[in-house]
């Protein structure tokens, strides 16, 4: 009886234990850049795939993203999406039937996107991509302000606007950006990170060099294990704007390998196992497919205010596609301060954390 006894205590205990939620020691954000909701929660478009206007091999790109089916063409061209995070996270921005999610900024484009993202707030002051040092204080500036988070941030980035929407002059921040290879060493504008062993890995060939980003992003986490890192890839932008719908898919694909191949390394490396958040969003949407207007984005593009968000790991309920409810793009920055254990600055103004996908 004794010993049924002691083995009911240890199962009680052990219930207990595995109830708790693994506290949040590190997060990784990731943006797709002007990535739309209708390809992330439908897969490709079939007025699009079948435009040969966009398209140059028509069947070669259906045999690798097409079925009738929706959900069967969304995990084609993010698998990761759908059976790592959808299945074991949640996912915001369906929007038919499930939760909406939008930008609050008027722009609809890059720099008043990510300045939503990291300040919480949609700032119609910031109007330009071209726009200075960023006044906004940010997440950056929360945690690098928090003596066991300070020196252990890092932004890695395809697109150089990056130093001036961080304000990496302001909070030390490193932000590594249009990563090229130099005489066998990974350098970014005049940072060049001494820490790199190998040479810099191939380009992949595109114009925006998002493989760069991946690749520098992952040796330097690899190596200096940030406690919060942020990658911003680009290409999804650059081929929409360029009207060349099979490399957009392509480089969503790609950058869906490189979040599997994070995950991976997230899943083995000691300090980053178990504790570690991974969040995928994106700076504005696109327009609709009809007219071509999926090409565009901005003030004139309403319908490139619907954004998606995705989350897994430490912290993060699985909710899989969230059901209802409207979100925004200014809760991000107050949802990452949250996973740390922290308040996002105190304003009307600045968006709440999303409670809904939090544990
Ligand atoms: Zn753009």
């Amino acid at each position: 009886m004794k010993k049924i006894l002691s083995a009911i205590l240890i199962l009680c205990a052990a219930v207990l234990f595995a109830q708790e939620a693994p506290k949040t020691q590190n997060v990784i954000l990731v943006t797709f850049d002007g990535y739309r909701w209708q390809e992330m929660f439908k897969g490709a478009q079939k007025q699009l795939i079948g435009n040969k206007k966009l398209v140059k091999d028509i069947p070669a790109l259906q045999n690798k993203y097409w079925s009738e089916d929706a959900n069967t063409r969304r995990e084609k061209l993010t698998p990761f999406i759908w059976n790592t995070v959808a299945k074991q996270g949640s996912i915001i921005g369906e929007r038919k039937n499930a939760a909406k999610m939008k930008v609050t900024n008027p722009m609809r484009f890059s720099y008043p996107g990510y300045n939503e993202i990291f300040s919480g707030y949609g700032d119609p002051k910031v109007n330009s991509n071209d726009f200075p040092d960023n006044p906004n204080l940010t997440i950056f500036d929360l945690l690098q302000a928090d003596d066991k988070l300070k020196n252990k941030l890092v932004a890695v980035a395809t697109w150089d606007a990056f130093p001036r929407i961080i304000n990496s002059k302001r909070n030390g921040v490193p932000a590594y950006v249009n990563i090229k290879d130099s005489a066998g060493k990974c350098t970014s504008g005049n940072l060049t990170y001494a820490g790199w062993s190998q040479p810099c890995p191939p380009s992949n060939g595109f114009i925006t060099d998002d493989s760069l980003t991946y690749h520098f992003a992952k040796e330097y986490i690899a190596k200096n294990h940030p406690r919060f890192a942020f990658i911003g890839f680009d290409e999804t932008d650059h081929f929409g704007h360029e009207g060349q719908y099979d490399s957009y898919l392509n480089s969503a694909n790609q950058l869906d390998g490189y979040l599997q191949d994070l995950w991976n390394f997230i899943q083995t490396d000691p300090q980053y196992q178990n504790n570690t958040t991974l969040i995928i969003t994106c700076d504005h949407g696109r327009g609709p497919a009809a007219a071509n207007m999926w090409r565009h984005h901005g003030q004139g593009i309403l319908a490139a205010d619907k954004i998606w968000l995705a989350a897994v790991g430490a912290g993060i309920k699985n909710e899989g596609v969230l059901k209802s409810g409207h979100f925004y793009q200014k809760q991000t920055a107050a949802t990452i301060a949250k996973l740390f254990g922290k308040k996002f600055y105190e304003a009307e103004k600045f968006g709440k954390p999303i409670d809904e996908i939090l544990k």
